[in-house]
């Protein structure tokens, strides 16, 4: 009889991210006990890591150049079957500076072997079933592990199908129709007054999620995925207690956990939430009424997707925001054409002003207010709160398994999304930010895939971020204040959409596409997009960034007329002067 085992840089003394230099087996090859694996380098010092048994290697995870640290997996290995307790009882040395002859990889053996007892036992389980969990959960599974993913919802999603991504763009689509008709009676187009059913449309937006959600059960289903509903927390390193909404529980021992508990609305501690007239996201999603005035705290992506939709219902929507501009984090030149779109349309936008204090009065909330242009006081029917999430990281005893939760709730990990305790991983929200449903995805492949022995890691060049406002913003790779910030050398073209046929045609003409470039080298850093479809056109800019494509590469792409996907290469076009459509700005010698 034999098993197949995995096995694990051992304890390398103080060193942490080193360097392997050579890998000195492949699969297929029959080893002995103390054979060398690999050889690792630090600044310091050369070790080799020697086989923990004699066996044959079914799986190399690791390749030369890639920085690993105690716990890191190197493989799979078919060994003679032995008894847990045989496998403890091997020696288990530090391999020190020098070049070392005996270490046991035995610890990371026995962890599997000797699971604490248990309802439920799990190769892979994963807490947690948004877009990183169920991605997690769903690539483990293919690639042929046992995986039981942990929601405490009866319906799996998390945040971004249930009461996030999803539902508000069900909404913005249905504003955006709104307010396409009205603008369409400057065109000679007059639509009658719109009738708006609130149940209707919560219809809609429920049926959508429905069909999503609906989908995953079934994935999981054909994936032998086990999904099981209830609270989870640590018990120890190797297992998780799940709670049911009726306070039964059950245990569930698992070799390898992925962390994928996600984050929660901020709430602030001078505003009354349990007043049904006091909304969250959430809650905002839920379309109860349409207020007559709204107040929405946050200028960020989150409150003015919600404030648009209000806005096209009917609301005078007001908009107080801390910054100096509306959405933070992306450049000004962005998001300024939405800031004059929406001061336009908005009964208020406050920049630089906060709220102090929110009072539940019967007639309305009366709302005080400490600013440069704000009154210190107003009444409003509805005010929604939307002024971030945070992680979830101190809510699931992390540190009965010893996983580490820094101040702010975040669990760190490195970039194989590995947390300090080498079997346990985590992804999404709760690792850090952006917090957004695309960067979960893609950590949730990269951890199902390093638990299975791929040489995974999370390495993106850039996360796109786009707000689905009206216009859209959007923005990949370094911002122009980042490329300032960290004082590279950058060369830009931008592209203003007032002289794009496509852009004309639909009506609108407050659009910008803007390309950073790498001075020396003209390759792509960054870009940022502002008008109609900027989410779907920034796409393009993401992929020339990971493919090292230089603003040549761009401006020589030929890109269907009229779109107005021809504007990064009109942008690229403007950097190198080589524009037609425009004259290009004098290039500096
Ligand atoms: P989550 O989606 O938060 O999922 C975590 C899951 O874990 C939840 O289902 C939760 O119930 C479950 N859970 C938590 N703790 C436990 C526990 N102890 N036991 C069992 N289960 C537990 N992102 C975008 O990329 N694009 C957008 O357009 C976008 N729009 C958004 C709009 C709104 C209104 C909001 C609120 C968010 C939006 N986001 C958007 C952000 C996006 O939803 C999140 O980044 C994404 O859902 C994070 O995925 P996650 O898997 O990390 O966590």
């Amino acid at each position: 009889m034999s098993q197949v085992v995995e096995i694990c840089v051992p304890d390398i003394g103080d060193f942490a991210d080193v360097d392997v230099i050579e890998v000195l087996v492949a699969v297929g090859d029959e080893v002995v006990q103390d054979d060398s694996l690999l050889t690792l380098e630090s600044d310091k010092a050369t070790m080799e890591v020697p086989s923990p048994f004699a066996g044959k290697i079914m799986a190399v995870s690791v390749i030369v150049g890639e920085k690993v640290r105690a716990g890191s997996v190197i493989g799979q290995m078919e060994i003679a079957d032995e008894s847990p307790a045989k496998l403890a009882e091997a020696p288990v040395a530090s391999a020190g500076p020098k070049q070392t002859t005996a270490a046991s990889l035995a610890s990371s053996v026995v962890a599997a072997q000797s699971l604490p007892p248990a309802d439920k036992t799990a190769e892979v389980v994963v807490l947690g079933g948004g877009p990183g969990g169920y991605t997690a959960a769903f690539r483990a599974a293919d690639l042929g592990k046992k995986v039981i993913l942990i929601e405490r919802y009866p319906v799996i999603g998390g945040v971004c199908l249930n009461v996030g991504c999803i539902p508000s763009k069900a909404l913005l689509h249905m504003s955006v129709i709104l307010n396409e008709t009205k603008d369409m009676t400057a065109h000679g187009i007059s639509f009658a007054q719109p009738e708006i059913d609130l149940d209707k449309m919560r219809g809609y937006k429920n049926s959508v999620i429905g069909k999503l959600t609906g989908g995953l059960a079934a994935l999981a289903k054909q994936r032998k995925v086990e999904v099981v509903t209830g609270y989870g927390k640590f018990s120890s390193a190797n297992s998780i207690t799940v709670t049911a909404d009726d306070g039964s529980e059950q245990t569930i021992a698992f070799e390898k956990a992925v962390i994928a508990a996600g984050s929660r609305v901020i709430k602030l501690p001078f505003i009354p939430h349990d007043d049904p007239r006091v909304m969250d996201s959430t809650d905002a999603l839920e379309l109860a009424e349409i207020p007559k005035r709204l107040l929405v705290i946050g200028g960020g992506i989150i409150g003015l997707e919600m404030a648009q939709v209000y806005d096209s219902l009917g609301s005078k929507v007001t908009i107080v925001e801390l910054g100096d501009t509306i959405i933070p984090g992306a450049d000004k030149d962005i998001s300024r054409p939405l800031l004059k779109r929406i001061k336009a349309r908005y009964e208020n936008v406050f920049l630089k002003s906060k709220v102090t204090h929110v009072e539940a009065q019967p007639g309305g909330l009366v709302v005080s207010f400490e600013g440069k242009d704000c009154p210190t006081q107003d009444t409003f029917d509805r005010v929604l709160v939307a002024v971030g999430r945070t992680p979830n990281g101190k809510l699931i005893d992390a540190e009965k398994a010893g996983v580490a939760v820094n101040d702010w709730s975040f669990i760190e990990v490195d970039d194989r999304q590995q947390t300090n305790v080498p079997h346990i991983y985590a992804i999404g929200d709760i690792v850090g930010q952006p917090m957004l449903a695309h960067k979960a995805v893609h950590e949730g492949k990269v951890a199902a895939e390093v638990i299975c022995g791929l040489p995974s890691a999370f390495t993106p060049m850039g996360i796109p971020s786009v707000a689905y406002t009206d216009p859209e913003v959007a923005w990949a790779g370094k911002t122009e204040d980042q490329l300032k910030a960290e004082g590279v050398e950058y060369e830009k073209g931008a592209f203003p959409w007032a002289a794009s046929g496509r852009s004309l045609s639909i009506g609108r003409d407050e659009g910008l596409t803007k390309a950073l470039f790498c001075a020396k080298t003209h390759r792509l850093l960054g870009a940022g997009i502002v008008g109609t479809n900027a989410g779907e056109l920034i796409a393009e800019a993401m992929l020339a960034i990971e493919m090292g494509a230089d603003m040549q590469d761009i401006g020589l792409t030929i890109h269907p007329h009229p779109t107005l996907s021809e504007t990064l290469g009109f942008a690229a076009e403007m950097a190198e002067g080589t524009i037609t459509d425009l004259i290009a700005p004098k290039k500096k010698k």
